[in-house]
């Protein structure tokens, strides 16, 4: 892919990065703040998806505002992780490559725009 586009989006992934740990301080505190354990993670947003929801929205906004960072804090490593290893720039559905402009627009995408949620 195009050398120059992946190193301007190195750069705004990684500058995106850093702001997102501060954000979140790094360590989330949801662990002590809510001894049940509950853990914003990305990763687990499926299968529980209802239930997930409603105990979301017990702990209010700022919780909610907590997930979708550690959830974006995922996916701009995930990119980060695909610059390293080469794969960056492949839909992870088909393993066709994503438009630049699509890339430009979001660095962190992870989908051709065929397969674009
Ligand atoms: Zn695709």
């Amino acid at each position: 892919m195009n050398k120059q586009l992946l190193e301007e989006n190195k750069a705004k992934l990684l500058a995106e990065q850093k702001k997102l740990k501060q954000l979140l301080g790094h360590e989330s505190t949801a662990d002590s703040e809510f001894p049940g354990g509950y853990k914003p993670k990305f990763d687990e947003a499926g299968s529980e998806q209802t239930e997930n929801a409603s105990e979301i929205e017990q702990f209010g906004n700022d919780l909610a505002v907590t997930e979708d960072l550690s959830g974006r804090l995922h996916q701009v490593s995930a990119a980060l992780a695909r610059i390293e290893n080469g794969s960056y720039g492949k839909c992870m559905v088909g393993g066709d490559e994503i438009g630049e402009d699509r890339l430009r627009a979001e660095p962190a995408a992870e989908t051709c725009i065929n397969h674009s949620n």
